[in-house]
């Protein structure tokens, strides 16, 4: 069992949906103590729907970084990530931002550029999740495509999000974890290598069985999505959790307790 102490945490709601939400999870996230606090400001979605706050959203990554934490942000093109790193980094003083690419807005051509802004400041971290099908050709090829952006191998993290289900799925997932995939990939690499629970379980109670899961293998940490309320949140209130909640999972997991099938 990995101990969680050496573990990053990155947690945040899904999406940002108004500056109470955003004043909330500040607190939240300072007490807790998480590495990095996700404020997404573009999200991606299945439907059409809410979008996101948008650019002007990047007022509240420069309100977190000014309240000390670590903010995280997944832009959808590069050009949104280079405002923000504009607008982010002269607030940052000793803390990091994370730009991430998501496992549903991926080419190439997106891969080399993030990359190349990321690579304009060490403190800068590029976080990559894999494509959404199972192939560890693709999964290899987006690492080489942004090593070839230029981001240091020091500044970049990948995280498993799960692959689209097909055939079986008792659990009820939304994605289906390739753990020996990913450990390879891990292996291979040589880089950190996190897990978001949260896109993958797709639900409150399959979020902690899978992260559970998670930690029977050499995981580096964790990308939650946490709610000051999660009933009311916009996108994916099913698998948001607490605070209070987060806490008992990472309890949970430090102390190596197992969560058994029911
Ligand atoms: C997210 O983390 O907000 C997200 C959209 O997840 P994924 O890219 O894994 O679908
Ligand atoms: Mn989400």
């Amino acid at each position: 069992m990995v101990k969680l102490k050496k573990q990053i945490i990155i947690a945040g709601p899904c999406a940002v949906e108004s500056q109470d939400q955003v004043t909330e999870s500040i607190i939240q996230a300072k007490n807790f103590g998480v590495d990095f606090i996700r404020l997404s400001l573009w999200k991606p979605r299945t439907k059409p729907g809410f979008e996101g706050f948008g650019e002007k959203g990047i007022a509240f990554l420069v309100q977190a970084a000014n309240a000390g934490l670590n903010p995280a942000v997944e832009p959808l093109i590069p050009e949104q990530a280079q405002k923000v790193v504009d607008q982010v980094l002269p607030e940052l003083k000793n803390g990091k931002l994370m730009i991430w690419i998501g496992a549903r807005n991926q080419n190439h051509y997106i891969q080399r550029e993030m990359a190349h802004i990321a690579a304009q400041d060490k403190r800068i971290v590029l976080m990559v999740k894999n494509q959404i099908w199972p192939d560890e050709k693709h999964w290899e090829g987006i690492i080489e495509h942004v090593i070839a952006g230029g981001v240091k191998k020091e500044n970049l993290i990948l995280c498993h999000r799960g692959f689209v289900p097909f055939g079986d799925n008792p659990q009820g997932y939304r994605n289906i974890p390739d753990w020996e995939m990913t450990m390879r990939v891990k292996e291979k690499t040589g880089l950190t290598m996190i897990f978001d629970p949260s896109h993958t379980g797709g639900t409150v109670e399959n979020v902690f069985r899978i992260a559970h899961e998670a930690y029977q293998y050499a995981i580096d940490g964790l990308i939650i999505e946490v709610h000051p309320n999660p009933s009311v949140a916009i996108t994916d209130a099913k698998q948001q959790i607490t605070w209070k909640q987060l806490r008992t999972l990472t309890d949970e997991l430090a102390n190596g307790i197992t969560v058994k099938d029911a």
